[in-house]
């Protein structure tokens, strides 16, 4: 049998307790990853996810942290070196909305969006790359939005974020291209996740879909697909990229 395609690395996804990094977590866990699967709040739906992977046959650990507090974020990268002793791949994938229009966006809703989204992503990638450049190998991939790319009314602090996101990784991939080190952003435009998508009106639900060529929502898997790719032994001269997936929405 052909060994796996991550066997003996070792990965960190943020925000892996739900949504897209739960499925990014498991993915990588079936490529032979071992997974720190990162929460905030979703404890028992992180153990969840650390408990598929487990009765897979892989192995993953859950881990505490709010990425945007320095602390949490520090204590977050030692936990998997005290857990694994190695870290070769970070996904930051953390992320939350607060969506208004800019006339009624509060400053609080701004800051919180930016410190989770861009700060976050920030701190993780500062701690977790001493490690990577000991090693002279790494993956980053940093999972930005096609709002961070086109925009969204309502969304200015997203928007803002993201579009940080992906100056943040076309930055860093180029201070640490010469150690081995990749460092990509993905652009998922919808992706049904099971919250959003299922909760929008039959009308809502059209008016997006005719949006997009493809005709229908991405799911979480197609964006754990490309983690993959760009994680894997295939991808190691590509570094500094946006790679959309929104079945061809954004043009
Ligand atoms: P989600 O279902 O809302 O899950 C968000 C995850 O982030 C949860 O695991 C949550 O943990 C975690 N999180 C939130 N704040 C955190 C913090 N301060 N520290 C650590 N973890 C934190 O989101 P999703 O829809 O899967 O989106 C995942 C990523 O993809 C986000 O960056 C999002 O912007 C991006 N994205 C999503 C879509 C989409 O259509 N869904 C499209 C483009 C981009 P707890 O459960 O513990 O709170």
């Amino acid at each position: 049998m052909a060994a796996a395609r991550l066997e003996e690395q070792v990965a960190l996804v943020t925000g892996a307790s739900r949504g897209i990094g739960a499925v990014i977590a498991r993915r990588l866990a079936q490529e032979g990853a071992r997974v720190a699967v990162n929460y905030q709040a979703s404890g028992e739906a992180a153990l969840q996810v650390v408990n598929a992977i487990v009765q897979s046959g892989g192995e993953a650990a859950m881990m505490a942290g709010d990425v945007s507090k320095e602390g949490e974020a520090e204590a977050l990268v030692k936990q998997v070196i005290d857990q694994w002793g190695r870290i070769d791949i970070l996904v930051n994938n953390a992320g939350i909305t607060r969506d208004r229009l800019l006339l009624r966006m509060t400053s609080d809703d701004w800051d919180r969006v930016l410190e989770v989204n861009l700060r976050g992503a920030f701190l993780c990638t500062k701690y977790v790359m001493p490690h990577l450049i000991r090693r002279r190998q790494g993956r980053i991939v940093n999972i930005s939005s096609v709002v961070g790319l086109g925009g969204n009314p309502g969304q200015a602090n997203y928007a803002a974020s993201k579009a940080g996101l992906i100056g943040f990784t076309k930055a860093v991939a180029r201070e640490v291209a010469s150690r081995n080190i990749t460092v990509n952003a993905l652009a998922p435009g919808f992706i049904d996740t099971g919250g959003m998508v299922d909760q929008m009106t039959e009308e809502a639900r059209r008016t997006v879909l005719g949006r997009i060529p493809m005709e229908r929502f991405g799911s979480a898997d197609d964006v754990a697909e490309a983690v993959s790719f760009l994680c894997g032994p295939g991808a190691g001269y590509i570094t500094g990229q946006v790679l959309t997936i929104d079945g061809g929405m954004v043009g």
